[in-house]
């Protein structure tokens, strides 16, 4: 089917349209009512039950049960493990023995900090198997983190590995969790370790720790009944990535998310039953859950997991597992792709590509000179996708499992099914005219698969995404424009947008703008207060490897970039080259803090930044100057 008419149907009559599509899944019992909408809340599939684990397996034992599920390849084990869905099927079994045993049931909350290995999958399907509500914590998360979400979760069972690995260094993981109790507020759950064998000094609580091998030996085989959800159930909660503040814990359900993880698959990332899908994601971001974990498997595919980094033992290694697998789509993300960009592009053409249609990216602007980079590097079409941990699934994409519109670079593409969107000017409150900023809104009701509320905090739910407009439109809070062919284009966060003498631009604008610099690697622009002008752009940025210009240069060209492509208003006040820049675990910009410093603020909430380090170096930088 053409997009165009998909896309239709979807917003013209929303029931028909996912009626249809709820039969890819399997209901233990069809729904009573496809919609019921109280804006600005909703649910679909009201009084179907169903469930996520036995459509993400045990419905597909009997037509592909010795086809290949899932593969964990970890390159700082050297361990690869490959799993048919049969065995599959007994892991996830084995687990839910386990679980149950532990007296963990229906809607208890099962907290999961595991690093990317077949186990994380194992865990996360056994609590959907017997309603359970996990909540995956990414294993990079120091105790703060953790214990933050140890007490807005209040789960009954943790469950986390003795360690991780990270470039060939053991970084230990149950410490962690040992701070992260003692921090915590709420009542204290059973610790269930996966030991890796990687950590010797690890040290167990009596009483509190269990290991799960022994337990694992003990439940073996058994097998364990589905428990039939009604559709609106929690299945999971996933807190966002704390870019722009405390994250929040994101809820979703079961059918509604298990039909738009058939839909997706197939019709964005154009997989069908027994072809592989690589996403390059740690199963604790909402590309894990939806496309290494729930979307694949729902959809009959082979999921490639991947613990390492994408430059170890050499850049080739993402290409090369491509090739050994015969991977058809791999999702990453633009900081996964800005990382090898650094390296020789003759990594890139190392290897058989030939079953790789589709490379898709999400999570960060995927700017202009990155996008050709790889685009031309691989031959193979880029598919930019935005979406956030509260949509689930892609909201903005090209949708080649339907048809191929023409890619324009710096664009996500055009609405996924069922998304209503508008861009609203927040000065008239009305739409935006094609080529006009504002704020991107989804109108309601929003489409299967997003999320239901934020845990345990309704009002949070309503005044962080329904309350900024006249109409109960949910806001993305991100800006963006729209041209005349209905193409979207993200310009950056609302909370971000630089206000120069009462224009304002986003710092997508900029960002895009100095990184046409052959030189620059990867560039941050932040407002900063200035008394004439109300805010000037100051810029932040790394240079690539071995360039020959000195950085006071560089920074001049840059500036000269600007003033020639988006006018002398946009021109960086200021711009400093730095070795790095501050971002989330989850390779986003940390615009925030950058903002602060320049303005000596508090930096605020900094819990989630990966290399503390980064922020120093911006320090040093400021007192430097420019
Ligand atoms: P928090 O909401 O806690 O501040 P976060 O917004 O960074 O954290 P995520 O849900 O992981 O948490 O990220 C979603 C955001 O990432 C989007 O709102 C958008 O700002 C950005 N984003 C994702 N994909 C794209 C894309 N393809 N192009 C541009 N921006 C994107
Ligand atoms: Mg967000």
């Amino acid at each position: 089917m053409r997009y165009e008419d998909f896309y239709r149907q979807s917003v013209e009559r929303p029931e028909q349209f996912w009626a249809e599509q709820a039969r890819r899944i399997h209901w233990e019992t069809p729904p009573a009512k496809i919609l019921e909408e109280s804006t600005p809340f909703r649910r679909w599939f009201v009084g179907g039950t169903t469930n996520l684990c036995h459509n993400a397996v045990d419905r597909h034992l009997a037509e592909r049960g010795e086809q290949l599920a899932l593969v964990a390849v970890s390159t700082e084990t050297g361990i690869t493990r490959e799993l048919s869905y049969r065995e599959l099927h007994r892991e996830v079994n084995t687990f839910a023995a386990v679980l149950a045993a532990l007296g963990v049931g229906r809607g208890d909350r099962v907290v999961i900090y595991l690093p990317n290995v077949a186990e994380a999958v194992f865990a996360m399907l056994a609590c959907a198997r017997i309603g359970a509500i996990h909540s995956v914590v990414f294993g990079g998360f120091a105790a703060h983190n953790l214990a933050l979400r140890i007490d807005d979760a209040e789960p009954r069972l943790l469950v986390c590995a003795d360690a991780g690995m990270r470039g060939g260094k053991v970084i230990p993981y149950k410490p962690l969790v040992d701070a992260a109790l003692a921090e915590a507020k709420s009542p204290p759950p059973q610790v269930l370790i996966v030991d890796r064998g990687l950590d010797p000094q690890m040290t167990r609580v009596a009483g509190r720790d269990l290991d799960y091998a022994e337990l694992r030996r003990a439940h073996e085989g058994e097998q364990v009944p589905v428990a039939w959800l009604e559709s609106n159930e929690p299945s999971y909660l996933l807190y966002t990535s704390g870019t722009t503040g405390k994250p929040k814990g994101i809820q979703r359900d079961v059918g509604g998310y298990a039909v738009a993880m058939a839909m997706s698959i197939r019709c964005i990332f154009d997989v069908a039953p027994g072809q592989v899908m690589f996403s390059t994601s740690d199963v604790g971001w909402a590309v894990g859950h939806s496309y290494n974990v729930y979307g694949p498997l729902i959809g009959g595919a082979t999921s490639l997991l991947y613990e390492g980094l994408p430059t170890h033992p050499d850049p080739g290694i993402w290409w090369q597992l491509c090739e050994r697998y015969g991977v058809r789509t791999m999702f990453s993300s633009p900081t996964g792709i800005r990382v090898l960009k650094k390296q020789d592009a003759g990594w890139l053409k190392k290897y058989d590509l030939s079953e790789l249609k589709w490379l898709f990216l999400a999570g960060e602007p995927l700017d202009e000179p990155t996008a050709h980079w790889i685009t031309e590097g691989l031959g193979v079409p880029v598919i930019d996708n935005y979406w956030q941990t509260e949509t689930g699934w892609p909201a903005i994409t090209l949708m080649p499992g339907l048809d191929l519109k023409p890619v324009k670079f710096g664009s996500p593409g055009l609405p996924a099914p069922g998304y209503r969107m508008k861009v609203i000017d927040e000065t008239t409150g009305g739409e935006a005219a094609p080529g006009q900023k504002g704020v991107l809104v989804f109108e309601p009701p929003l489409p299967p698969g997003c999320l239901s509320t934020v845990w345990r905090d309704d009002a949070r739910y309503v005044s962080s995404y329904f309350s900024h407009f006249r109409e109960p439109v949910y806001s993305s809070l991100d800006w963006a424009i729209r041209d005349a062919d209905g193409y979207v284009t993200i310009l950056g966060r609302t909370d971000d947008v630089i206000n120069v003498a009462g224009h304002r631009l986003g710092t997508r604008e900029i960002e895009e703008s100095v990184s046409t610099h052959p030189a620059v690697a990867e560039a941050a622009v932040v407002g900063v207060k200035d008394e004439l002008k109300g805010q000037v752009p100051v810029v932040f940025a790394t240079l690539k490897q071995g360039v020959g210009e000195a950085p006071k240069q560089v920074a001049q060209g840059m500036q000269q970039r600007v003033v020639q492509q988006l006018g002398a208003l946009a021109r960086p006040a200021r711009v400093y080259v730095v070795n790095a820049l501050p971002k989330t675990r989850s390779g986003k910009l940390l615009r925030r803090s950058l903002q602060a410093l320049c303005q000596q603020a508090d930096p605020g909430d900094l819990s989630t930044l990966d290399d503390p380090g980064a922020l120093d170096e911006v320090r040093r930088a400021l007192e430097r100057g420019p």
